[in-house]
């Protein structure tokens, strides 16, 4: 049976999960914070013992209840569940206990009719007791039921029993660790197994965000991870929707000091009490990957209100410098670190764009993907140091700044483009015209590290509009190949006099872009065919535009025509052969 498998799997896993969360939760050092939080039954206690009597949180070596004084029985053997055998609502007998957690106690229970295994989570006493929560309830339920993704867990129903007193979720049983478990017991992962299990998270993301729902508490413990019977992992999302029902107005910080919310995985704006969108639950995810690529958080303060304070003010320390033993590589560390950006402008855009992000970046690793972290120093994804940089480079680039600025001192203050651009990638500012030709040398200002474009970039050349693929296109030593339209266009209509050549190319230009920004959307969207489309079609109305043709060599890559978008990204180093993002591009389009 399935739900004996899960109860000897606990028993094996009980001891190692009970060090890593008491030392998680319950260091030496725990604060006064701690303690306020374990009472309030806040979800940083999440293995607190529970007082039999009131239901209050204790940490795990305390005698009597801090809330009402009750002697504890010292640990959940001594205590035996009177719920066990229990049949909720004439169908579902509770057999065993799985776990427990801030919210309620979750039991293997026995679907009587269907002779069918499944979870049911029983909210505690407290927290059911609590009117705001009891009506949320039902609400939450049924936005999670429609959650269908293989990577989240699926809820089937929900109950009430004891007039209101006791309320419960019936979901699906799983059999696995969960992902902190597995990182403990079974890491450094693979980069390609880090690609997949936090691939697997972000695609159930997906669908919850565009279906408005935010899961608010993404931590490892809350992703149970399943092998299906051909032995592959499947990590499953658990709990959409049920961090909202405990949630507090204002800040996680309240006035009394009590902490909502995980806060080893909890967003810069969560902590101060802002409403949240599905940004909130990206960085969570980088949190994720950090601990997966690092071994550890990115965070984790002596008390929750000192790992908050570090979310808010401290920079994160990039996971290579954090565990140098494991040589992570600089692609993933990218978008780790993009993904806990203290602005949320400034992470992903959504769950689709980051799950991209991380599959190229696994994929320029070739197959070093396949070693774990650790055991191999080579990294083909970093950028070569300016240091290496030849003095004829330095000569080439000077002369096109040169000429960029000999070219914005004469031009027509009413045709001002180009110059400092907005990069929603890099989310800093940065010269569009030296953004291809002078890459490495760019710097990540939030963490100190390097933010040259690579293949996981969006690039949105695009977005910074027409200079700025001009300037990419010189910079690529392409201008010769610019058509006389492109060249009137960067002079500007008074330099030319052909106002009507200009208006045509200006249409042009904004059609483009238009089409450009469509293809990105429907990329996101996974509608790479439709993408494909409008990023030909901006190809054959900008040919010389290199940031076009990386756009279809990812989107043929993307819909497996491997031949069409070597073809593509051909195109793209010819036209940008500067390009900071050439090493991986090539080893990508290798044989
Ligand atoms: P938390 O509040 O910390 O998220 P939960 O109450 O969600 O804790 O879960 C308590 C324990 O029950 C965890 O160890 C979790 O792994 C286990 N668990 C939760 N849901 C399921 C399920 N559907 N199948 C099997 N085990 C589960
Ligand atoms: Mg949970």
């Amino acid at each position: 049976m399935v739900a004996r498998a899960i109860r000897v799997r606990q028993s094996q896993v009980g001891f190692a999960r009970a060090v890593v969360c008491a030392s998680r939760v319950f260091s030496a050092g725990a604060s006064a914070g701690d303690r306020l939080a374990v009472r309030a039954g806040g979800t940083y206690a999440a293995r607190a013992l529970k007082c039999p009597e009131c239901g209050a949180k204790n940490l795990p070596e305390a005698e009597h209840c801090i809330a009402c004084g009750e002697p504890l029985a010292g640990d959940d053997e001594g205590a035996p569940d009177p719920r066990l055998g229990r049949v909720l609502g004439g169908k579902l007998r509770l057999d065993s206990i799985l776990g427990e957690g801030s919210m309620g106690c979750v039991y293997a229970a026995h679907q009587l009719e269907l002779d069918a295994e499944v979870a049911v989570k029983v909210l505690h006493d407290h927290v059911a007791a609590d009117p705001k929560v009891a009506k949320r309830f039902h609400r939450e339920a049924r936005t999670a039921s429609r959650l269908t993704h293989p990577n989240t867990l699926r809820v089937f129903d929900f109950g009430r029993e004891d007039e209101g007193k006791l309320l419960y979720l019936v979901m699906e049983l799983l059999d696995g660790p969960d992902l902190l478990e597995l990182a403990m017991e079974d890491g450094p992962f693979t980069p390609r197994r880090i690609g997949e299990l936090v691939g697997g998270v972000l695609a159930a993301l997906e669908e919850a965000h565009d279906a408005g729902i935010v899961h608010r508490d993404l931590k490892p413990e809350n992703i149970l991870v399943v092998t299906d019977h051909q032995g592959r992992e499947h990590p499953k999302v658990c709990d959409f929707g049920l961090a909202k029902l405990v949630e507090h107005e204002g800040s996680a910080i309240t006035v009394t000091g009590f902490v909502c919310g995980t806060p080893e995985y909890m967003a810069p704006e969560q902590a101060r009490g802002e409403a949240l969108d599905a940004r909130a639950d990206l960085y969570a995810v980088g949190g994720l990957l950090y601990l997966l690529l690092a071994g550890e958080v990115p965070f984790k303060g002596a008390s929750a209100l000192a790992t908050i304070t570090e979310h808010l003010t401290r920079p994160v320390e990039p996971p290579s410098q954090r565990a140098p033993n494991r040589h992570v590589p600089y692609a993933l560390e990218r978008v780790c670190l993009r993904a806990l950006r203290k602005n949320r402008d400034e992470r992903f855009a959504n769950a689709a764009e980051m799950r991209q992000a991380l599959e190229d970046a696994v994929s320029a690793l070739g197959p070093l993907a396949d070693r774990p972290l650790g055991s191999f120093t080579e990294d083909p994804t970093r950028p070569k140091p300016p240091s290496k940089w030849k003095p004829w480079h330095a000569a080439v680039a000077g002369g096109f700044v040169l000429g960029a600025v000999v070219w914005a001192v004469t031009r027509e203050p009413a045709t001002t483009r180009g110059g400092a651009v907005r990069d929603p990638d890099a989310g800093e500012t940065r010269d569009a015209g030296a953004s291809i030709a002078l890459g490495p040398s760019t710097r990540d200002g939030g963490t100190g590290v390097e933010e040259a474009g690579f293949v996981a970039d969006a690039g949105f050349v695009a977005d910074a509009g027409a200079t700025s693929d001009d300037a990419t296109s010189d910079a690529g030593g392409t201008s010769t190949e610019s058509t006389a339209r492109d060249a009137g266009r960067r002079r500007g209509p008074a330099t030319t006099g052909t106002t009507t050549t200009s208006a045509a190319t200006t249409t042009n230009a904004s059609d483009a872009r238009a089409t450009f920004e469509e293809g990105r959307r429907l990329f996101l969207a996974n509608d790479v065919r439709g993408a494909i489309a409008r990023f030909e079609e901006v190809a054959r109305l900008r040919p010389n535009d290199p940031e076009v043709h990386k756009q279809l060599g990812r989107a043929w890559m993307r819909a497996g025509d491997v031949a069409s978008a070597r073809r593509a990204y051909r195109r793209y180093l010819e036209l940008a052969p500067n390009a900071p993002d050439r090493t991986l591009i090539e080893q990508m389009i290798s044989d």
